[in-house]
Order: structure tokens, then sequence, then C-alpha cells
């Protein structure tokens, strides 16, 4: 595990060298953004603790295995904090895989191991959750989301974008890193979705794989001009 201070109010946490999650304060504790792989929970904690506060909810991207593995035994830990994760992927969380009327057919790709968590509260897009703006980003999941902290601009992109050897679309990364690439559903509607947060007024971007990526705006802009 290895942590990283981002600000006063930002730690990354990686595991496994690749997955991440987020501690984001807030005025009453800490919103810790996805859980990454099983077996995380202890530490997720300890490490909220050590920055200096509890973690009061839990905001999940999306539904898959490296981002919600841990999310159980996190959940049971902190005595049944508040879990939000967007509407569309809410149903994923329980491991129904049915597709609505309106979405391309492909099939799922990628782990969705469920978990037994309810979500307290689902997202729709253009919400303020906290100090995030909820911006919907289907393609990589159907209900994949993404998070903008309106104090500081911090794009938190989960799977719409990965940061391994620089910023990429998920659609589009390095050869050595394809696994979210081979995990994303459809990707027309990837690509559009990173298109769609050029809109928001980002400064550094936090994703689900990778590193901070500090000079967001013009990083996003150049993955983009093969897209
Ligand atoms: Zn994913």
């Amino acid at each position: 595990m290895k942590i990283t201070q981002h600000s006063n109010n930002l730690r990354q946490i990686t595991f496994l060298g690749f997955s991440n999650c987020y501690l984001l304060r807030e005025a009453d504790g800490f919103t810790v953004i996805d859980t990454s792989v099983g077996g995380c929970a202890k530490q997720i904690a300890a490490a909220a603790r050590e920055f200096g506060g509890e973690i009061r909810r839990i905001l999940l991207t999306h539904a898959h295995g490296d981002h919600i593995g841990s999310l159980d035994a996190l959940h049971d830990l902190l005595g049944g904090v508040d879990v939000a994760i967007s509407e569309r992927e809410a149903p994923l969380l329980h491991k129904d895989m049915t597709l609505r009327a309106d979405e391309p057919k492909g099939k799922l790709k990628g782990s969705y191991p469920g978990a037994k968590s309810r979500p307290t509260h689902t997202l729709t897009d253009g919400e303020l959750y906290g100090s995030l703006r909820c911006i919907s980003t289907p393609g990589h999941t159907p209900g994949h989301m993404s998070f903008l902290d309106e104090r500081d601009g911090t794009l938190f992109a989960g799977d719409a974008l990965t940061s391994i050897g620089g910023l990429h679309p998920v659609t589009n990364p390095p050869w050595y890193f394809p696994l979210p690439k081979m995990a994303t559903w459809d990707f027309q509607l990837a690509d559009a979705s990173a298109r769609r947060l050029l809109e928001c007024r980002m400064v550094c971007i936090a994703t689900g794989h990778g590193r901070l990526v500090t000079n967001g705006r013009v990083e996003l802009e150049r993955a983009l001009e093969n897209t």
C-alpha cells in the first residue's frame, strides 16, 4: 500500500501498485471514493484516522470488483456509513446485469462481484454530493460516474480515464496496461464520456488507476486528440 498526500483535503491510497482509492475531506469527515480490491478496509480506515478524521461516507464510481472489493468490509468496520453510487450503476452492485432498452446491447465486461451493502443514496447527473458535482460518464460501465470537487477543481474520473503511463481515455491505454480497456462495455459511449469531461472546470485529475494528473485540462485535451 502507498499513501500519497496531495493536499490538506486529499489523500490517494494505492493498493497492489495500480488500484486507487481516495480520502477526500469534507466538513464532517472523509468521503472515501472507491474501495479498491478486497482486503483493504482496515488500511483505508487507518489512513483516514491518521489523516485526522473518520470516514463518513463511501462513494463509488462504478461496480467493478477492483473498486468495490473492500466495500462490505469497510461498511461493516465503520458501522454502516452512507453508501452512494449512481442510480444506473446501483443494480450492478447486486449483480442485476439487465441492460435497459435505450442502452447498447454489448456484453458487460470485467468483474462484477456484487456486494451485500446497499446504497443509502443513488446519484443523478448534475447533483451536488457534498462538495462533489456528479457527472454521468457511462461507457466503461453503464452507470459509471465521475465527480468534480468544486472547491479546488479535482476531478475524480474513476475508470473513465486512466493515468498509468500518462493520461489516456480508457479505450486507448498504453499496451502494458490493457485491463481497464478489456473491462469496458461500450467504447463509443466511453469516448463520448471522456470528451464530456472536457466541459468541466477541472484543475487536476484523479483516476482509478495511475498517478494524479496535475495539469488536467491540457493533459485531457492531448489525450483526446486521437479519439
Ligand atoms: Zn472498472
